[in-house]
């Protein structure tokens, strides 16, 4: 299945997307389709219902059933996709943990031995933006660059996840896109303030169950530049698996629903190329993950 979170009229809702695109508002879907269950669907937004774990997601696959039965639902429940304003799957997460240097493409393209442990850093919510919301450019950077990363999701909170364990624990996937002010970042020493410009964490479209890509490990990932590729790998070249880090970083920090986990980015990216090449105003980006969606951002 594939949710999302979007504005219509300037109220946040949140929806389960179908096959032509249609958005299926959920809470009210559930009003008309369920019984007794449609109570798991009283829930301000998608975070908050996805905390009730599970079940929630069931309820969710159980009206999916009942539409593709040909049940009808009052007509003001689906919207067209241009009709609404996509947001970030998760507007409001509690935490952005990123990893750095996770492809073995990326650490090739630096002469850099891989990782033994999987490297974390911070993004702070307040960089996230959603599909189609730009990039605002920080006058006092001229090296911004961008990242394709899968992004993972949490469904269940908690600690210490072994890493069986830990693909319960999550909700689904969407994609990143790890903006990151370059000069910033190498003058710090570390990564905080060049990793969470305002701006610098878009997320969407869709987050997508784990069902639905049958392999969040082998998925074709990109980056497009004003059209030009500039990033192209897949996700069997991540060098800690997102159970792998859902896990480890389980064992230190507590996860909570909503979460979400930029899991890093392949080769190609900006600062490395020769010549560099950085964000400029006017841009557009776009990060496409098969079997998730394009996530497309303008720059200004
Ligand atoms: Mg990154």
């Amino acid at each position: 299945m594939k949710f999302c979170s979007f504005s219509h009229r300037d109220v946040v809702r949140f929806g389960l997307v179908l096959p032509d695109d249609s958005i299926v508002d959920l809470p009210q879907a559930a009003e008309s389709l369920l019984g007794a269950e449609k109570s798991l669907f009283d829930t301000p937004d998608l975070k908050s219902w996805l905390s009730q774990g599970a079940v929630a997601i069931e309820s969710a696959r159980k009206i999916l059933k009942i539409l593709e039965g040909g049940a009808k639902i009052d007509a003001g429940a689906v919207y067209g996709k241009d009709e609404v304003r996509l947001l970030s799957p998760i507007p409001n997460p509690g935490k952005i943990i990123a990893i750095g240097l996770n492809y073995r493409d990326h650490a090739e393209e630096q002469n850099v031995p891989l990782p033994k442990n999987p490297l974390i850093f911070a993004k702070f919510p307040s960089s996230l933006i959603g599909p189609d919301d730009e990039i605002r450019l920080p006058e006092i950077s001229q090296k911004v660059d961008p990242e394709a990363e899968l992004c993972v999701v949490m469904l269940n909170g908690g600690k210490g996840f072994s890493r069986e364990s830990a693909r319960e624990a999550i909700a689904g996937y969407t994609i990143g896109n790890d903006v990151s002010a370059r000069d910033l970042q190498f003058s710090d020493r570390q990564w905080v303030r060049g990793k969470s410009c305002d701006t610098f964490a878009p997320c969407g479209p869709f987050l997508v169950t784990e069902d639905e890509l049958e392999d969040p490990h082998q998925l074709d990932i990109e980056l497009r530049l004003n059209g030009n590729l500039q990033q192209s790998s897949n996700t069997r070249n991540l060098i800690f698996d997102c159970y792998t880090l859902v896990s480890f970083i389980s064992q230190t920090i507590t996860l909570e629903t909503g979460d979400l986990i930029f899991t890093g980015t392949p080769d190609g990216v900006g600062v490395f190329r020769d010549p560099p090449v950085f964000l400029k105003s006017g841009d557009v980006v776009e990060v496409k993950i098969e079997k998730i969606g394009t996530l497309r951002n303008p720059v200004s």
